[in-house]
C-alpha cells in the first residue's frame, strides 16, 4: 500500500508535459525505475481505520473489475512505450488484489510478461486478504512469477477485528498462509496492529504468538493511526471508546520489539522485521539500486534478512512507478500520483488524470531522505549527512541536543535512532524537518 497524499489538480496535458520520462522522446535515453507499484482498488467491505484509496464496487452499472483490468493494462503500455520499464521490485497492492478474479490476473500477469516488465523483477509481491486467498490464484500467481505475498492479519482476536470492522475470519489467516506454502511461495509477510481499543498486554503476545506460529518471513507491525476522515477517527470523536494510554502503547511497541527479535526477526525499520537469512539456511533474495546514486549505498544489497526490498525503494528515495488509480510515483526528483477516482481513471483514454506533481528542491529532497533514513535501523550514513547539510545548517545543533537527551546517536557510521528513540521517532524525526 502507499501511503495517500493530498490532492491538488493541473490541467493533465500541462502536467504530463513537464514530467520529463513521460515525453514520447525519453525511452533511449531512460533507465528503468528500479520498482513497480500496480494498484487494484477494490474491496468488499472498508476497513474502518482504513484511509488507502479502496472501493466496494456495488456500482448500479455493475461490476468494474474487468473494464478496470483492461485501463491498467492500457496504461502499462502506454509506461513501457514512454520508459524503458524493467524493475527490480514489483509490489502489487490495493484495495485487495486478490478480489480480482483469477481469468483477470491470467490477462494482466500476460500482459507483464509480454512488456517484458519481470524480466529484472528480483521480488514481486501481492498483498492479500485472507478470505480471497484460493489455490487456484496462488497458483496462477507463483506461476506468473510472483514470489512474495502480504497477508493482512492484523489480529487474530475476533473481537479486535469487530472493533476494527475487519472483516475476515482469524482461522483464516492460516488457511491462507498454507495455500500460500503450498503454491511454492515461501516469502511472505504478516501485517499486524497494536495499541486497538480492547487490546491488552496480553491479547497483544497471543496474536504474536499466532503470528509467529505461521512462520511468517516478515511482519511489519504497526499502532494503530487514527487517520482524519476514517469512521474510526469519527468513532473516537463520538466517545465510542478511549484511545490507548500512551504508556500502554509504548509498552506494546516494547512488547513487539523483545518477541521478534526473540525469534530472530531483525528490525530495519521502525515498523518492519525480517527473518533472518540464517533461518532454515535460507538466502533473501538480493538486489542493488546503487546505481542511481542516491540511495546511499547499497541499502537493497544482500542483507541478513528477508527485508521488504520494494519499501527500501520507498524508504531510500529510490525512482519507482505507479499505475492504477491513486498509485503514486517518484522519478527522478519528480513526484506525482494518479487520481484517486475509478470513475475518472475509468474514463480516460491514455494518460490517466494526474495530480500533486511536484519537482523537489534539493533542499526538499534532503529533508525527506534523511526523515525516511532515520526510520530505518541502520540510520542515515554520516558521510552523506557532511556532504548534504552544510556546516551551518542549523540542523546541527538539533542533532547535537537530540543526542545529548539520548534519541539519537553515531553508530558504525551512520546517525541512528537510540531505542529510547524508536518510541517517539515521528516526534524526534519532525525535530530535524
Ligand atoms: S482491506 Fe485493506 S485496503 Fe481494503 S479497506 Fe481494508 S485496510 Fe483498506
Amino acid at each position: 500500500m502507499q501511503r495517500p497524499l493530498p490532492q491538488t489538480t493541473l490541467a493533465n496535458p500541462e502536467s504530463i508535459s513537464r514530467i520529463p520520462c513521460l515525453q514520447p522522446s525519453a525511452k533511449t535515453e531512460s533507465r528503468s525505475p528500479h520498482a513497480l507499484y500496480i494498484h487494484i482498488p477494490f474491496c468488499f467491505h472498508k476497513c474502518h481505520y482504513c484511509d488507502f484509496y479502496s472501493i466496494v464496487d456495488d456500482s448500479p452499472a455493475g461490476d468494474r473489475q474487468e473494464v478496470f483490468t483492461d485501463r491498467l493494462i492500457t496504461e502499462l503500455r502506454l509506461r513501457a512505450g514512454q520508459m524503458s520499464l524493467r524493475p527490480l521490485t514489483i509490489f502489487i497492492g490495493g484495495g485487495t488484489p486478490t478480489l480480482l478474479r483469477p481469468a483477470l490476473w491470467t490477462r494482466l500477469l500476460a500482459c507483464l510478461a509480454d512488456l517484458g516488465i519481470p524480466d529484472n523483477v528480483r521480488e514481486w509481491t501481492v498483498e492479500a486478504n485472507p478470505e480471497t486467498v484460493t489455490p487456484e490464484l496462488m497458483g496462477l500467481l507463483a506461476a506468473g512469477g510472483v514470489n512474495r505475498v502480504s497477508l493482512g492479519a492484523q489480529s487474530f482476536q475476533p473481537e479486535l477485528l469487530k472493533t476494527l470492522e475487519r472483516w475476515h475470519d482469524p482461522a483464516n489467516v492460516a488457511r491462507a498462509a498454507a495455500m500460500v506454502r503450498d503454491a511454492g511461495i515461501r516469502n511472505y509477510n504478516l501485517d499486524l496492529i497494536f495499541a486497538i481499543p480492547g487490546q491488552t498486554l496480553e491479547t497483544l503476545k497471543a496474536d504474536i504468538d499466532a503470528a509467529l506460529a505461521l512462520e511468517p518471513t516478515h511482519i511489519s507491525c504497526y499502532g494503530l493511526t487514527y487517520e482524519p476522515n476514517t469512521a474510526m477517527t469519527k468513532r473516537l470523536e463520538l466517545g465510542q471508546f478511549k484511545p490507548m494510554p500512551e504508556e500502554t502503547e509504548r509498552a506494546m511497541y516494547e512488547l513487539v520489539l523483545d518477541k521478534l527479535a526473540a525469534a530472530g526477526f531483525e528490525q530495519y525499520e521502525v515498523s518492519n522485521f525480517g527473518r533472518r537469512a540464517a533461518w532454515r539456511g535460507e538466502t533473501p533474495a538480493t538486489l542493488t539500486h546503487d546505481e542511481s546514486g542516491d540511495t546511499l549505498g547499497g541499502e537493497l544489497g544482500a542483507g541478513p534478512a528477508y527485508r521488504c526490498r520494494h519499501n527500501l525503494v520507498y524508504w531510500t528515495n529510490g525512482n519507482w512507478l505507479g499505475v492504477g488509480p491513486s498509485a503514486a510515483s517518484h522519478v527522478d526528483g519528480y513526484r506525482w500520483k494518479n487520481q484517486a477516482h475509478l470513475g475518472k481513471y475509468l474514463d480516460s483514454k491514455a494518460e490517466p488524470p494526474i495530480v500533486d506533481l511536484e519537482h523537489l528542491p534539493a533542499e526538499r529532497r534532503t529533508g525527506e531522505l534523511l526523515m525516511l533514513r532515520l526510520r530505518l535501523r541502520r540510520g542515515a550514513p554520516e558521510a552523506w549527512l557532511r556532504a548534504n547539510l552544510g556546516s551551518e545548517d542549523p540542523r546541527w545543533k538539533t542533532i547535537d541536543y537530540l543526542r545529548e537527551i539520548g534519541m539519537l546517536e553515531w553508530g558504525e557510521g551512520h546517525l541512528r535512532l537510540t531505542r529510547k528513540g524508536l518510541f517517539v521517532a515521528d516526534a524526534v524525526i519532525r525535530e530535524l524537518l
